[in-house]
């Protein structure tokens, strides 16, 4: 039986005002995002939103899901008095992220080429996210707080895609992303399966995909939404379950499914028309990681059937942390900074947008690289890596 998320105490997550986050089996009857359990996760209480997107289609459907939630007007999403920035301490941040929601348009409408964890990182119908894993980037640009941003104007951005993907025509070359499908990443900045707790955001890009024979959409994640299940995507979704030791999860994805839950839903999730992947991020070293690591591939192995095995894939990323990051946690979660700051191992890098980055060292990242490709080709020899850096 999986067992539930421990906050970064090792305890409960009462901090965090969760207890557990033990999705129901998907045949229990009426939507997920309806239960307790999502309840829980998601109390929301003030709904920040820009004019236009409060009175938009999704942006009304959303205010009547929380009819108890003070609606206040903000004139940009990107700035809003008090939310944004890293003051206050880590009790209200991670409460913000539960009880707070923002409502925008998305004015910038940009596909960019990766060639990582897919062909093109599409403009997401998200920002900000309501877990909070200790070393996460998607909220340096607006404070660590940084809640759930619902970007209203679905359809321009779905639009936007589908003239993307004609444009592309046919893929001629395989690459490791696909071997025939463009994929476009639709969670870059966020977490589709709790979005899809909010609104149906996930659900209309999933099914725009299914008209687009040659695109494939794509995210990672760290929940378990047994309502995805119900969303046919006929092939065209590739959820990426993000894993890691149970202990480091634990540790670090504070508010997240347990891993072993993430594990045990990959059937689920196949049989229902998903693409299952595995995404290995972030690996952390620290005292014990090889062994570690070598029994969540041993879980994987004895746990996955056949089919989750052959149509699988994982990539592989190594921790990057940054300075700021490591400031403010030391603040609310000083012993996950004991595994993630770690200048004996660390270098610094400066990031595209001038961010005071450090990644492993170059020596000592490329044999861990090649330690965790080892361990895969030991324990779950039928797991393709499709890369790893
Ligand atoms: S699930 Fe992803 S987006 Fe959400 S806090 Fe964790 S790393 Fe960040």
């Amino acid at each position: 039986m999986p067992t539930p998320s421990a906050g970064p105490d090792g305890g409960s997550d009462a901090l965090f005002g969760l207890d557990a986050l033990e999705p129901p089996p998907p045949s229990a009857g009426p939507s997920f995002r309806d239960s307790d359990t999502a309840r829980r996760l998601l109390p929301v209480r003030e709904i920040h939103a820009e004019p236009a997107a409060a009175a938009s289609a999704r942006g009304r459907q959303i205010i009547a899901r929380f009819p108890e939630a003070r609606l206040i007007e903000v004139d940009s999403h990107w700035r809003v008095p008090g939310l944004h920035g890293n003051e206050g301490n880590v009790e209200r941040w991670v409460r913000v992220k539960g009880e707070t929601l923002v409502l925008g348009e998305r004015k910038t409408l940009d596909t960019r080429p990766n060639g990582r964890s897919a062909d093109w990182i599409a403009p997401g119908l998200s920002n900000g996210c309501a877990l909070a894993c200790a070393y996460c980037y998607v909220p340096r640009r607006k404070g660590y707080a940084n809640p759930i941003t619902v970007f209203t104007n679905v359809d321009r951005i779905i639009a936007h895609l589908g003239r993307h993907i004609a444009r592309q025509g046919r893929k001629q070359e395989p690459n490791q992303c696909d071997p025939t499908a463009w994929v476009y990443d639709i969670g870059e900045n966020g977490d589709c399966s709790v979005d899809a707790l909010v609104c149906d955001n996930t659900a209309d890009l999933v099914r725009a995909f299914r008209r687009w024979p040659t695109a494939k959409a794509s995210f990672a994640t760290k929940f378990v939404n047994p309502d995805l299940l119900a969303l046919e995507p006929w092939g065209r979704t590739r959820i990426r379950f993000s894993l890691m030791p149970e202990a480091d999860a634990r540790l670090l994805d504070v508010r997240t499914s347990p891993v072993a839950a993430r594990v045990a839903a990959a059937a689920d999730f196949l049989d229902a028309g998903y693409e299952v992947h595995f995404n290995f991020s972030p690996v952390v070293l620290r005292p014990g990681w090889r062994e570690a690591w070598g029994d969540l591939l041993r879980h994987l192995d004895d746990v996955l059937p056949e089919r989750v095995k052959r149509q699988a894939a994982a990539e592989v990323i190594m921790l990057t942390h940054n300075q700021g990051l490591h400031e403010v946690n030391l603040g609310w979660h000083p012993r996950a900074e004991q595994v993630l700051w770690r200048p004996d191992l660390q270098q610094a890098k400066r990031s595209e947008n001038g961010a005071s980055n450090v990644r492993y060292r170059n020596a000592i990242k490329a044999e861990a690289v090649n330690a965790l490709r080892e361990l895969v080709g030991v324990h779950a020899p039928w797991l393709r890596i499709r890369y790893a850096f």
